[in-house]
Order: C-alpha cells, then sequence, then structure tokens
C-alpha cells in the first residue's frame, strides 16, 4: 500500500512555486513558448528526471520528455502537462500536472509497477507567442501542420527560427525531426492532471473532478444594422437603434444559456458606431462564445439564439447578420479509461463528480492520437490564469493517490 503524505503534496507544490520563479519578467511569471526561462525549466526537470534513472531529451517543437522503462516490453503510458504560461500567471496552471508526474513515476518505481511512462512536458499550451496554442501537443500526436512553422510572433521571428533558435543546432531541425517528435506507437493511454481552472468543485467542496469531455465551441460576430438619426429630433417609435436590439439580444443570450443545461454561452465584446452621445446607433458588432459538451445541443442553442437575434431585428425594423468564426467539436475523453479513473477515485474513498471541461488543454489533442483520461483539482477562489492561483495540499496529496491507483489498474488490467 503506497500512502501520499501531506508533506509530499507541499513539496510537489514547493516545486511548482520555484519553477514559478523562472520567467521573462522579474516579480511575476509569464514564460512564453521557447524563451530563455523554458530552458531554466527544462535544466530543472531534467535533473529531476535523471535522478529517477529517467531518460531525457527534447523534441523537434521543444517539449521535455522523459521515459521511465523498467522493461523493453512494459505497458507504456504517457503522462503529463503544459509548461508555458500566460503573461503575470500563476504557479500551478501547467506546471503542477509535471510536477505530480515525477512524483508518480516515483511512486511506480517503489511499487516496482511493470509500467513504462513517458513525461511530456509539452512546450506550448497557451498559445501566447504565436496566437495559436497547443503547438507541442500537436506535435506529439501527429496533428502538426508543417504551415505553422511559418508563424510570426511580435517581433516578426518565424516559428520555425524559434525552434532553430532555441535546439542550437541549425542542421538538426527538419521534417525528420517532426516525425520523431510523434508519439511512440507502442502508447495505450494519456493521462493529464491539470487544476480545474473554475469554481465548481470548490462550490460543491469536493477535491477532484473526472472530465469526461472537453467542450465544443462555437464563435460568431453578430452584426446588428439600424439606422443612425439625431437623438434630440428622433420620437422613440421611430427610431432603429441598433444598440438597444443588441442589448435585447445579450440578455436573451444569458437567460437561454441559463435554461440549457451546462450550456455557456457569453457577449464578451461589443462595439458601436458612431459611438456619439448625441446619435441613435446605427450598427453594432458583438462577439459570441458558446459551448457545450455535445455538439447537437450546441448547433440547436446557437440556432435558437440566432433565430432570437432575427426576431428582435425583425421586430425594430433592422438587420441582423452573423459570421461564424470557429466552430470546434466537443472531445470525449475515453470512456474506458474514465471507468478506471472512477475506479480510483472509489478505490481512494473519494467522491466521483464527472464534469466537462470549459478550457481547452492538451489532453484534447491527444484524445485525437489515443485513449485519453483527465483529472481536475479543485481551484480555490475558482481562479486561474492569476498570480494568485492556488492549489490544497489535501487535494494534491488526493490527486497522486488517485493517479496512482489509476496506475495500478491499469497494469492489472491493460484491455
Ligand atoms: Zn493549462
Amino acid at each position: 500500500m503506497i500512502a501520499v503524505s501531506l508533506a509530499t503534496a507541499n513539496h510537489i507544490i514547493a516545486e511548482c512555486w520555484l519553477l514559478a520563479t523562472f520567467s521573462e519578467d522579474q516579480g511575476q511569471t509569464t514564460r512564453r513558448f521557447l524563451t530563455p526561462p523554458v530552458l531554466q525549466v527544462h535544466d530543472h526537470l531534467r535533473q529531476r528526471m535523471n535522478a529517477l534513472g529517467m531518460t531525457t531529451h527534447t523534441d523537434a517543437l521543444g517539449n521535455l520528455r522523459g521515459l521511465w522503462q523498467p522493461h523493453a516490453e512494459s505497458l507504456r503510458i504517457a503522462i503529463g502537462s503544459h509548461i508555458d504560461t500566460v503573461p503575470n500567471a500563476g504557479a500551478f496552471d501547467g506546471v503542477l500536472g509535471v510536477v505530480l508526474a515525477l512524483e508518480l513515476i516515483r511512486l511506480a518505481q517503489l511499487a516496482s509497477l511493470p509500467v513504462a511512462i513517458e513525461l511530456l512536458a509539452f512546450s506550448e499550451e497557451e498559445g501566447v507567442r504565436f496566437a495559436t496554442p497547443f503547438l507541442g501537443s500537436r506535435a506529439v500526436a501527429g496533428r502538426f501542420d508543417p504551415a505553422l512553422l511559418q508563424l510570426t510572433d511580435q517581433d516578426g521571428i518565424t516559428l520555425e527560427q524559434a525552434i532553430r533558435n532555441f535546439h542550437l543546432e541549425a542542421a538538426s531541425f527538419g521534417p525528420a525531426s517532426l516525425e520523431a517528435a510523434q508519439l511512440h506507437p507502442r502508447t495505450r493511454a494519456f493521462l493529464e492532471i491539470h487544476i480545474e481552472q473554475g469554481p465548481v468543485l470548490e462550490a460543491e467542496d469536493l477535491s477532484l473532478g473526472l472530465v469526461t469531455a472537453i467542450v465544443g465551441q462555437t464563435r460568431c460576430a453578430l452584426n446588428f444594422l439600424g439606422h443612425a438619426n439625431h437623438a434630440g429630433t428622433t420620437p422613440m417609435h421611430l427610431r432603429r437603434d441598433a444598440l438597444a436590439a443588441a442589448a435585447e439580444w445579450t440578455l436573451a443570450v444569458e437567460s437561454i444559456a441559463r435554461e440549457g443545461q451546462n450550456l455557456v454561452a457569453t457577449v464578451g465584446k461589443i462595439s458601436a458606431q458612431p459611438n456619439a452621445a448625441n446619435v441613435i446607433p446605427s450598427q453594432v458588432q458583438l462577439s459570441l462564445d458558446i459551448r457545450h459538451s455535445d455538439d447537437a445541443v450546441r448547433a440547436a442553442s446557437l440556432r435558437q439564439l440566432l433565430d432570437r437575434a432575427e426576431a428582435i431585428a425583425a421586430r425594430r425594423g433592422i438587420q441582423a447578420t452573423c459570421q461564424t468564426l470557429l466552430d470546434q467539436p466537443a472531445i470525449p475523453m475515453d470512456p474506458h479509461l474514465a471507468d478506471r479513473l472512477a475506479q480510483a477515485l472509489a478505490d481512494a474513498g473519494l467522491p466521483l463528480r464527472p464534469m466537462t471541461s470549459g478550457a481547452g488543454h492538451d489532453a484534447m489533442v491527444m484524445a485525437t492520437r489515443l485513449p485519453t483520461a483527465m483529472l481536475f483539482l479543485r481551484s480555490p477562489g475558482g481562479l486561474s490564469h492569476h498570480p494568485d492561483e492556488a492549489v490544497r495540499p489535501a487535494d494534491v496529496a488526493n490527486a497522486l493517490h488517485v493517479a496512482f491507483l489509476f496506475l495500478q489498474r491499469l497494469v492489472a488490467s491493460p484491455e
């Protein structure tokens, strides 16, 4: 029986705080893709992996990878998360999943579990530097489009050049190294452990959540086209006010989303023309972001919202149009692995809380390649992408314990 102590949990937390000091900015944590502090994190993690007897390398997209392989024929799985951050980040988003995985490998070694574990420290998940997320996991999952190499950052450096600069060995980067970055074909499962980044687990006083799916997402640009006129001389019943229509529709978005089960919809951005105090607004553009774990529910809800926009516009004698900018399907986690995780939670005496992830994660990309599972830890205050981001030691201990029990179950019945 392996016990996970609070001392171990506190050690993991201390490691995350230490890694948070490797930053582009003094006094805050900012670690964009392929910047010098990423190398510092790699050096630190590589030392820890080597101390555990793991072999390590950095792949073509700058993902740090470590392999613990007790026997060549062992069941092989992958575990990981990301080490890049948003600007002025917290210490736990992504990094916690990597540091937890190191401790998990240590526990597997102590218990002589016959399992090979590849630890993946993904170099780019947030998409801050090149405005494109999941570059690291795309390469590992074999979903990396080489056209992405021509993306440029704010300094005009292409992704390809950034990779060459990072590796400091220009000759070695090319199609073959992209090919080599792909996951070993014998890898049977991927597990990501991550903070929830939301308030649900805390509101229900729960330590851990089992992710069943990462929600699908639609983003649209709505346009209400009315007619500008004088704010003093145009009587109310003769107006075609695009902003009043947009306001009515925004409230409809909120109430329709509230009526839906686990549906979230947001109008996050609005601009009015001519945007003057004494002119009736002629044109308003709004953003719509709508997410659900069931693509059919998302599509039906979107239809309902657009019908409402047209009805509001028609009643007010104006026009409503919509342009779809993003239509990303939901990604379910593997049901068999989710069962194993549910059993592991039961083994640990913890309640089962299935939940969907409203945010994207590397697990979403990995799930397109192999069976994938994801475990959430409570986020105190529901806070993330913020320097006050935190975790509770007891939740970290629970997550490590459950992950170990999950490994044991995988080894006992790998099919
Ligand atoms: Zn993250």
